[in-house]
């Protein structure tokens, strides 16, 4: 088991990086991480406004993966979520769905033993953490970690926590994967902009899956299939995120074009990873396909 402390982190997914960690396929790491504001914020008195944003969303790695080339898949095991007994909640200027009737607030929130959140002293709910920013180096440009895109970075989607399986398509050699912006808890949408930003650690798997390319990242879960997508235009994340379940249903379960979008239609769902951001800030979407009985996976 390889571990990696929080210091060990970049602001970027990038090609150019220098790893801090070489495995091989089907070694397990544990990535020690920030909350995404580095840990800046530590009281309610600590608004948003007054922090470092050259600071802001750092990923633990990246992790060089001897198999990995351009084509494979990486598949990324999550096998825990840990995170410490506070997380963080704030209004952030000028983004939000309700920012127009919010005031600027930053507030703490006490988490118990990884499940249980207490919004104040008369609100708790349970928690599952999760992971917003994960992801790869693009065959491209450098891509800061507060923004989503094909390799990942931050596409905020609460289904990946303890027991997803999360693949992403390698672009690079060695993949140069990180994680970071772990929630306490995160609604879809995230409308303010926050999840309960925490610190946190996270054990994962890294395998490299041969013989299968995909896009866009993809997650799986005991129940479900998840295809993500993002875009500037909420329109466009959604189609691009059913498109890409339609082809794996065509390849897959041998369907038409036209059955896989009938059966996508009765039997799945669209769901929204994060859309708190001002147009032209990207949206992530995703499709949500339930696995269904007798049906080949889709993946790995
Ligand atoms: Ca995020
Ligand atoms: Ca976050």
């Amino acid at each position: 088991m390889h571990y990696l402390s929080r210091e060990q982190s970049v602001f970027s997914f990038s090609r150019h990086h220098q790893p801090v960690l070489r495995i091989n396929s089907g070694q397990s790491v544990t990535f020690q991480t920030y909350d995404c504001f580095s840990n800046q914020i530590q009281t309610e008195a600590d608004l948003v406004a007054s922090i470092d944003f050259a600071r802001v969303n750092p990923a633990t790695g990246p992790v060089f993966v001897e198999e990995a080339r351009p084509g494979d898949v990486l598949k990324v095991e999550v096998h825990d979520v840990r995170v410490r007994d506070w997380g963080v909640i704030s209004t952030l200027p000028e983004m939000g769905v309700l920012i127009h009737k919010a005031e600027p607030k930053t507030k703490i929130i006490t988490v118990e033993n990884s499940s249980i959140a207490h919004f104040d002293e008369r609100i708790r709910f349970d928690v599952t953490p999760m992971i917003g920013v994960i992801g790869v180096a693009p065959a491209g440009e450098d891509v800061p970690c507060g923004h989503p895109g094909a390799h990942g970075g931050n596409i905020d989607t609460h289904t990946i926590t303890r027991g997803s399986i999360v693949y992403l398509p390698v672009n690079v050699e060695g993949a140069l994967f990180a994680l970071g912006d772990v929630h306490a808890s995160m609604g879809d949408g995230e409308i303010c902009g926050t999840g309960i930003e925490i610190a946190g650690e996270v054990d994962t798997t890294l395998s490299v899956v041969k013989g299968q390319t995909i896009t866009r990242p993809m997650v799986e879960t005991s129940d479900s299939w998840y295809t993500i997508a993002e875009d500037h235009d909420i329109s466009r994340a959604i189609r691009i995120a059913c498109e890409d379940m339609q082809t794996l249903l065509v390849e897959k379960w041998n369907l038409t074009p036209t059955d896989a979008y009938l059966l996508m239609s009765v039997a799945g769902d669209v769901q929204m990873c994060q859309c708190c951001k001002p147009s032209p800030v990207e949206v992530v979407a995703r499709f949500r396909m339930p696995k269904l009985k007798n049906m080949p996976r889709l993946i790995g």
